[in-house]
Protein backbone atom coordinates (compact mmCIF):
# COMPACT_ATOMS: atom_id res chain seq x y z
CA UNK A 1 0.00 0.00 0.00
CA UNK A 2 1.37 3.37 -0.64
CA UNK A 3 1.60 6.57 1.28
CA UNK A 4 3.06 9.83 -0.29
CA UNK A 5 5.10 11.53 2.17
CA UNK A 6 5.18 15.34 1.33
CA UNK A 7 8.64 15.64 2.12
CA UNK A 8 11.91 16.39 0.61
CA UNK A 9 13.84 15.53 3.60
CA UNK A 10 15.86 12.70 3.23
CA UNK A 11 16.09 11.79 6.84
CA UNK A 12 12.24 12.39 7.33
CA UNK A 13 11.44 9.65 4.72
CA UNK A 14 14.36 6.93 6.11
CA UNK A 15 12.28 7.55 9.31
CA UNK A 16 9.35 6.87 8.28
CA UNK A 17 10.14 4.21 6.07
CA UNK A 18 11.62 2.26 9.48
CA UNK A 19 8.67 3.34 11.56
CA UNK A 20 6.02 2.68 9.22
CA UNK A 21 7.32 -1.13 7.88
CA UNK A 22 6.00 -3.05 5.56
CA UNK A 23 3.09 -3.21 4.22
CA UNK A 24 3.31 0.93 3.26
CA UNK A 25 5.47 2.13 0.51
CA UNK A 26 6.24 5.51 1.59
CA UNK A 27 6.95 7.24 -1.95
CA UNK A 28 8.51 10.92 -1.93
CA UNK A 29 8.03 13.64 -3.24
CA UNK A 30 10.42 12.50 -6.10
CA UNK A 31 7.96 10.13 -6.83
CA UNK A 32 5.28 12.82 -7.79
CA UNK A 33 7.37 15.46 -9.99
CA UNK A 34 6.17 19.25 -10.23
CA UNK A 35 4.54 18.91 -6.52
CA UNK A 36 4.53 22.57 -5.75
CA UNK A 37 6.55 24.03 -2.98
CA UNK A 38 4.10 25.00 0.06
CA UNK A 39 4.03 27.96 1.96
CA UNK A 40 3.75 27.18 5.92
CA UNK A 41 1.73 30.26 7.00
CA UNK A 42 -0.53 29.11 9.30
CA UNK A 43 -0.29 29.80 13.04
CA UNK A 44 -0.56 26.41 13.97
CA UNK A 45 1.37 23.36 13.49
CA UNK A 46 -2.04 21.41 13.01
CA UNK A 47 -2.79 23.83 10.16
CA UNK A 48 0.21 24.05 8.41
CA UNK A 49 0.07 20.05 8.47
CA UNK A 50 -3.33 19.94 7.14
CA UNK A 51 -2.44 22.64 4.38
CA UNK A 52 0.75 20.28 2.92
CA UNK A 53 -1.26 17.06 3.28
CA UNK A 54 -4.22 18.74 1.09
CA UNK A 55 -2.14 20.06 -1.58
CA UNK A 56 -0.36 16.89 -2.01
CA UNK A 57 -3.69 15.10 -1.89
CA UNK A 58 -5.29 17.86 -4.28
CA UNK A 59 -2.18 17.39 -7.04
CA UNK A 60 -2.39 13.53 -7.03
CA UNK A 61 -6.35 14.51 -7.90
CA UNK A 62 -7.33 12.24 -5.00
CA UNK A 63 -5.51 8.91 -6.04
CA UNK A 64 -2.82 8.73 -3.04
CA UNK A 65 -3.18 8.79 0.77
CA UNK A 66 -0.96 11.84 1.17
CA UNK A 67 0.96 12.62 4.61
CA UNK A 68 2.75 15.85 5.66
CA UNK A 69 3.82 17.13 8.94
CA UNK A 70 4.78 19.91 11.01
CA UNK A 71 6.94 20.32 14.73
CA UNK A 72 8.80 22.79 16.26
CA UNK A 73 9.32 23.91 20.31
CA UNK A 74 6.85 25.52 22.48
CA UNK A 75 8.11 27.23 25.47
CA UNK A 76 5.55 28.41 28.16
CA UNK A 77 7.08 31.86 29.51
CA UNK A 78 7.54 33.14 25.89
CA UNK A 79 4.21 32.75 24.62
CA UNK A 80 4.54 29.50 23.22
CA UNK A 81 7.15 30.74 21.07
CA UNK A 82 9.06 29.92 18.66
CA UNK A 83 6.21 27.66 17.97
CA UNK A 84 5.49 27.43 13.83
CA UNK A 85 8.54 29.64 13.21
CA UNK A 86 10.82 27.30 15.06
CA UNK A 87 12.69 27.14 12.16
CA UNK A 88 13.24 30.26 11.23
CA UNK A 89 13.27 32.22 15.14
CA UNK A 90 16.35 33.91 14.59
CA UNK A 91 15.50 34.65 10.69
CA UNK A 92 15.87 33.31 7.39
CA UNK A 93 17.75 31.49 6.04
CA UNK A 94 16.97 28.71 8.81
CA UNK A 95 20.39 28.80 11.12
CA UNK A 96 20.10 26.63 14.23
CA UNK A 97 23.14 27.95 15.91
CA UNK A 98 21.52 31.00 15.39
CA UNK A 99 18.29 29.96 16.54
CA UNK A 100 19.65 28.66 19.53
CA UNK A 101 21.47 31.69 20.58
CA UNK A 102 18.39 33.96 20.11
CA UNK A 103 16.38 31.38 22.28
CA UNK A 104 19.31 31.28 24.87
CA UNK A 105 18.93 35.49 24.98
CA UNK A 106 15.01 35.70 24.85
CA UNK A 107 15.48 33.36 28.12
CA UNK A 108 18.13 34.52 30.04
CA UNK A 109 16.48 36.32 32.86
CA UNK A 110 14.01 33.51 33.39
CA UNK A 111 14.57 31.21 36.77
CA UNK A 112 14.43 27.39 36.17
CA UNK A 113 10.73 27.06 36.92
CA UNK A 114 9.81 28.93 33.93
CA UNK A 115 11.79 27.20 31.39
CA UNK A 116 9.33 24.56 30.80
CA UNK A 117 8.61 23.52 27.39
CA UNK A 118 7.60 20.91 24.86
CA UNK A 119 8.00 19.99 21.31
CA UNK A 120 4.92 19.10 19.66
CA UNK A 121 4.95 17.07 16.19
CA UNK A 122 1.67 17.10 14.19
CA UNK A 123 1.05 14.95 11.02
CA UNK A 124 -1.52 14.74 9.06
CA UNK A 125 -3.16 12.51 6.51
CA UNK A 126 -4.99 13.05 3.43
CA UNK A 127 -7.35 10.86 1.52
CA UNK A 128 -10.50 10.83 -0.94
CA UNK A 129 -12.12 7.67 0.61
CA UNK A 130 -14.72 7.74 3.80
CA UNK A 131 -12.28 4.78 5.06
CA UNK A 132 -10.05 6.93 6.53
CA UNK A 133 -12.92 8.96 8.57
CA UNK A 134 -13.49 5.11 9.81
CA UNK A 135 -10.19 4.34 9.95
CA UNK A 136 -9.64 7.56 12.31
CA UNK A 137 -12.60 6.78 14.51
CA UNK A 138 -11.13 3.12 15.20
CA UNK A 139 -7.57 4.38 16.22
CA UNK A 140 -8.92 7.43 18.21
CA UNK A 141 -7.40 9.82 16.13
CA UNK A 142 -9.07 13.18 15.23
CA UNK A 143 -10.28 14.15 11.48
CA UNK A 144 -11.72 16.45 9.47
CA UNK A 145 -13.09 17.42 6.27
CA UNK A 146 -11.37 19.25 3.61
CA UNK A 147 -13.19 18.74 0.45
CA UNK A 148 -13.70 16.34 -1.28
CA UNK A 149 -10.89 15.26 1.20
CA UNK A 150 -10.87 13.46 5.18
CA UNK A 151 -8.04 14.91 6.70
CA UNK A 152 -6.56 12.31 9.78
CA UNK A 153 -4.64 14.47 12.75
CA UNK A 154 -2.21 12.78 14.65
CA UNK A 155 0.02 14.43 16.96
CA UNK A 156 2.47 14.10 19.52
CA UNK A 157 4.04 16.18 22.46
CA UNK A 158 7.36 15.92 24.45
CA UNK A 159 7.52 17.74 27.55
CA UNK A 160 11.00 19.28 29.66
CA UNK A 161 13.04 21.88 29.74
CA UNK A 162 15.66 24.54 28.31
CA UNK A 163 18.67 25.01 30.07
CA UNK A 164 21.29 27.76 30.02
CA UNK A 165 23.91 26.25 27.86
CA UNK A 166 23.89 23.52 24.72
CA UNK A 167 25.60 20.03 25.39
CA UNK A 168 25.39 17.52 23.20
CA UNK A 169 26.28 17.20 19.68
CA UNK A 170 23.70 14.34 18.15
CA UNK A 171 20.70 15.60 16.47
CA UNK A 172 19.25 18.70 15.35
CA UNK A 173 17.84 21.89 16.16
CA UNK A 174 17.32 22.89 19.41
CA UNK A 175 18.27 19.59 20.81
CA UNK A 176 21.29 20.88 22.68
CA UNK A 177 19.34 22.96 25.05
CA UNK A 178 16.34 20.52 25.67
CA UNK A 179 15.84 17.97 28.72
CA UNK A 180 12.97 15.40 28.33
CA UNK A 181 11.04 15.14 31.89
CA UNK A 182 12.17 12.81 33.61
CA UNK A 183 15.92 13.01 32.05
CA UNK A 184 18.95 14.23 32.60
CA UNK A 185 20.20 14.53 29.44
CA UNK A 186 19.14 16.92 26.22
CA UNK A 187 18.27 15.05 23.50
CA UNK A 188 21.52 15.85 21.92
CA UNK A 189 22.81 14.03 24.47
CA UNK A 190 20.39 10.80 24.00
CA UNK A 191 21.47 8.20 21.45
CA UNK A 192 19.17 8.30 18.78
CA UNK A 193 17.38 5.09 19.39
CA UNK A 194 16.74 6.81 22.92
CA UNK A 195 15.16 9.84 21.82
CA UNK A 196 12.83 7.95 19.33
CA UNK A 197 11.55 6.13 21.32
CA UNK A 198 10.19 9.50 23.40
CA UNK A 199 10.13 12.28 20.91
CA UNK A 200 7.33 14.40 19.48
CA UNK A 201 7.67 12.75 16.48
CA UNK A 202 8.25 9.12 17.71
CA UNK A 203 5.25 9.87 19.51
CA UNK A 204 3.14 11.13 16.60
CA UNK A 205 4.08 8.47 14.61
CA UNK A 206 2.79 5.36 16.64
CA UNK A 207 -0.61 7.29 16.38
CA UNK A 208 -0.23 7.10 12.47
CA UNK A 209 0.72 3.48 12.92
CA UNK A 210 -2.21 2.72 14.96
CA UNK A 211 -4.27 4.57 12.30
CA UNK A 212 -3.03 2.76 9.11
CA UNK A 213 -3.31 -0.48 10.61
CA UNK A 214 -7.36 -0.12 11.06
CA UNK A 215 -6.95 1.37 7.75
CA UNK A 216 -5.73 -1.46 6.38
CA UNK A 217 -8.56 -3.87 8.35
CA UNK A 218 -11.16 -1.23 7.44
P1 LIG B 1 9.96 20.92 10.66
O1 LIG B 1 8.66 20.45 11.19
O2 LIG B 1 10.82 19.81 10.18
O3 LIG B 1 9.81 22.04 9.69
O4 LIG B 1 10.78 21.50 11.93
C1 LIG B 1 10.63 22.82 12.34
C2 LIG B 1 11.74 23.21 13.28
O5 LIG B 1 11.42 22.80 14.61
C3 LIG B 1 13.11 22.61 13.01
O6 LIG B 1 13.83 23.38 12.08
C4 LIG B 1 13.75 22.69 14.39
O7 LIG B 1 14.24 23.98 14.64
C5 LIG B 1 12.57 22.44 15.31
N1 LIG B 1 12.46 20.99 15.62
C6 LIG B 1 11.47 20.14 15.24
N2 LIG B 1 11.70 18.90 15.72
C7 LIG B 1 12.86 18.99 16.40
C8 LIG B 1 13.64 18.03 17.13
O8 LIG B 1 13.34 16.82 17.21
N3 LIG B 1 14.76 18.50 17.70
C9 LIG B 1 15.16 19.80 17.63
N4 LIG B 1 14.50 20.72 16.96
C10 LIG B 1 13.35 20.33 16.34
Amino acid sequence: MQLLAATRNKHKLAELRAILGTPWEILGFDAAPGMPEVVEDEPTFVGNAIKKAVRAASFTQGRMLTMADDSGLEVLSLDLAPGVLSARYAGEPSNDQRNNEKLLREMAGLADAERVARFSCVIAIAGASFALAQAARKADVAFTLRDPFIVAVCSGVCAGRIIREPRGTNGFGYDPLFVPENYDQTYAELPDAEKNKISHRARALGKVKELLSALRTA
